[in-house]
């Protein structure tokens, strides 16, 4: 970056402005010009005043009708009324003071006629909306001629995501301040010249007067097409180096052997493979077979069958001689993934037990919390090489877990696993393993594009037939009839030999409502303030009043959660699945995974404070046989609201794919690329659904750009730009496949 542009706001406009601005969170010159307005205002076309919320800090335009100063005589002191209006609805404007000086100053500005932005939290006074003392800018007013004042009156206004302390025009004036001055040679370019010349772009300067100071509409939209394609580059360039980086490592070769394992488990499943399955297996096993490390991302909805896919590759890298690790986000998910793996290889899991296959192999488990003789065993085996397929959680990242010859990672549900996790197995050993991620969360197309721009992706689409689906229903919590109608459903899927989960989003009352247990903070929203909400039901409480029903007379109920031991979570989870209580009440550690056959109704209570993707998770948990499932949503969102839509969006479909859409036209800009993704290091302008085909401009250009100079060392200002743009938090994302 330029020296200007790191220039600080302190040295370019003084202490008071800068202290100001820095409560917005800019401190350099750069960051001011990159504070782009959030809409611009048009005089003459008002801002709608019948949708201004109580409580809500607004920026509005709109023309004064009438101002009047009126003394108190009650209070003492004297007030300044003044009506704007929208043409249609009318706000007030009220000014207090000792004397009526100062509001003469006032009444003189605002002129019955003139337009003004006033901004100021909407406040209610016997039942009008008013602002008061709102800060405000009457148009043309500070201009220095007729001309100019005709000028500014016609020009699109720049209004600013603002704080209170620093309401728009003041940072209009600031920007102008600091971007007036500066010449071509200070801003330099992310956008390589040849390439803005090619796409008819402004330079990087010509578009931050265009955003900032615009002369029409067009103006502004010119700038900021150009600003959202620099985003879309600097992203995906970043994304292009990496995989360039990536493919010039060197893995080792696994390909596939007839007459091995791979076969042999074919020839034992007690289903046929669906077409899914097949095509995605052969995508996985020529990546397996190549010697440049495979990165790939399986997305396949819950209940898609991905573990069969994941095995398949495993055994590919076993009959190749090297090993294969699997990665599970919980040791319930862990333990569960040793059982069902065990079960798919009967005897070819059993190599040197009697009774094993001949080329049999052997699964393990490595867990932090298993005893110490267990642990050692499975240790050994791992890195003695019997132990074909190593199952674990976190505690496989340990430097303690040593290989034979690790060929393949395998990450489950990968959105619970950060970066260094993932590295610090992939830095094992002298060559990198393969790779493969699978998810559940559906990605959209343009997102995956965006923050998984460096993987391949394969996605399995249909799911295995023969499977029920799940009924989705919202329920209104504050109504009891519907409530004991719940419990009463509950009770006829138990009755009928079904198991439920009824799912709470903390575990004890003296838990911090935001406090959900090991749920992902990515996925949580941004929720109303928590003293309008009644407490979060909390999962020991849930149960203990579920017991007291009468609906479930004679029914036992289980509880499970984050705070229990790996063993106490298995025993809860054996005795759900065998029946023994058939209700289980529990937090989101059911998320991700498990599998219980005979479950067939869910109940989430408190259901929109969680994010759409987890409760598609979540839902997944039932309707895993023939049986139909029923999912019962409880909530107090009131309809109309973000959540309700959200909970009704839900609802409406099973395909995760078009929820995984809608989710992201609901969400609010910048949450896309997930939490701690606010600020000044998130996209700023672009947004993944909209702006698709631009982004796939983008990452064509971005290829070639790497292709021409993969180090970007004559592209001083890309690199740049990837760097000061991109780096911490973003970095991250980048990673977090
Ligand atoms: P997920 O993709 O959610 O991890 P799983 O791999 O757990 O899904 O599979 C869900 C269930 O479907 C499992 O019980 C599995 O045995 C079963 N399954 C997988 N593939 C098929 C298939 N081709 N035909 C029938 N059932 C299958
Ligand atoms: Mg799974």
């Amino acid at each position: 970056m330029s020296e200007r542009l790191e220039e600080t706001l302190k040295r370019a406009l003084g202490d008071r402005t800068a202290a100001t601005l820095a409560k917005l969170g800019l401190t350099t010159v750069g960051e001011l010009l990159r504070h782009y307005p959030r809409r611009y205002g048009t005089p003459g076309e008002f801002t709608d005043i019948r949708s201004l919320r109580t409580g809500e800090h607004v920026t509005v335009m709109a023309q004064v009708r009438s101002a009047t100063v009126r003394t108190m005589h009650s209070r003492g002191g004297a007030m300044l009324e003044a009506i704007v209006s929208d043409g249609r609805d009318t706000l007030q404007l009220t000014f207090f003071a000792k004397r009526t000086g100062v509001l003469r100053m006032h009444e003189d500005k605002l002129r019955p006629g003139r337009t003004g932005l006033f901004t100021g939290t909407v406040g209610e006074y016997r039942g009008k909306r008013q602002l008061t003392h709102p800060d405000y800018l009457i148009v043309g007013v500070d201009a220095a001629d007729a001309d100019e004042a005709i000028y500014e009156a016609l020009r699109p206004i720049p209004i600013y995501p603002a704080a209170a302390s620093a309401p728009t025009w003041r940072i209009a004036r600031a920007v102008r301040t600091v971007l007036d001055p500066l010449q071509e040679a200070d801003v330099p370019d992310p956008i390589p010249a040849d390439l803005r010349e090619q796409r008819g772009l402004p330079t990087l300067l010509e578009s931050l007067r265009l955003v900032h100071e615009p002369e029409h509409a067009s103006d502004h939209e010119r700038g900021r097409a150009r600003l959202r394609y620099e985003e879309a580059l600097v992203l995906q360039t970043a994304l292009a180096r990496r995989r360039a980086e990536h493919a010039a490592l060197s893995a080792v070769a696994r390909p596939a052997r007839t007459g091995g394992l791979v076969d042999a488990l074919d020839a034992r499943l007690p289903f046929a493979l669906t077409q899914g399955q097949h095509d995605v297996g052969k995508e996985i096993a020529r990546d397996l077979a190549a010697d440049v490390p495979m990165l790939r991302l399986l997305q396949g909805d819950v209940g898609a069958g991905k573990t069969v896919v994941a095995l398949r590759a495993m055994l590919q890298v076993v009959d190749a001689g090297g090993q294969a690790a699997l990665l599970a986000p919980t040791e319930v998910l862990a333990a569960q993934h040793v059982r069902a793996l065990r079960a798919l290889l009967g005897p070819l899991g059993d190599g040197g037990m009697l009774g094993g296959a001949d080329n049999a192999t052997r699964v393990v488990l490595v867990t932090g919390s298993q005893g110490s003789r267990e642990r050692r065993a499975a240790l050994a085996e791992a890195a003695g090489g019997a132990a074909g397929i190593i199952i674990g959680t976190h505690a496989l990242l340990s430097e303690t877990v040593q290989f034979a010859d690790l060929g393949l990672v395998v990450v489950d549900e990968q959105h619970r696993f950060g970066v260094e996790q993932r590295d610090a197995l992939r830095s094992r050993g002298e060559r990198p393993p393969h790779t493969l991620v699978m998810t559940a969360t559906p990605i959209p197309r343009t997102v995956a594009m965006t923050v998984f721009g460096d993987l391949e992706t394969s996605v399995l689409g249909e799911r295995p037939s023969g499977r029920a689906s799940t009924a989705t229903h919202l329920v209104p919590a504050q109504n009891p009839v519907w409530i004991a109608r719940t419990w009463a459903r509950v009770r006829e899927e138990v009755d009928k030999g079904g198991r439920a989960y009824v799912v709470c989003a903390r575990i004890d009352p003296t838990e911090p409502p935001d406090a959900v247990d090991d749920s992902d903070a990515d996925d949580r929203l941004d929720l109303e303030p928590a003293k309008e909400r009644p407490p979060l039901a909390a999962a020991t409480e849930v149960a203990a009043m579920l017991a007291e029903r009468r609906e479930f007379a004679g029914v036992r109920i289980g509880l499970m959660h984050g705070r229990l031991s790996a063993e106490e979570k298995d025993a809860a989870m054996a005795r759900f699945a065998s029946g023994e209580t058939p209700v289980l009440v529990s937090t989101t550690v059911i998320e991700v995974g498990v599998d219980v056959p005979e479950a067939t109704a869910m109940v989430v209570l408190d259901a929109d404070r969680f994010g759409i993707s987890q409760l598609h998770q979540l839902r997944g948990r039932v309707g895993r046989s023939t049986a139909p499932g029923v999912c019962l949503l409880v909530s107090s969102a009131e309809e109309g609201s973000l959540a309700y839509e959200r909970l009704a969006a839900l609802a409406a479909t099973t395909d995760g794919f078009e929820l995984a859409e809608k989710d992201l036209e609901l969400r609010r800009e910048g949450d896309v690329l997930g939490a701690g993704q606010s600020g000044r290091s998130s996209l700023r302008l672009l947004k993944v659904v909209r702006d698709a085909a631009l982004i796939a401009t983008a990452r064509e250009d971005a290829r070639k750009v790497i292709d021409d100079d993969p180090t970007l060392e004559r592209h001083p200002a890309l690199a740049s730009a990837i760097h000061a743009w991109l780096g911490g938090d973003q970095e991250e994302f980048l990673e977090r496949a």
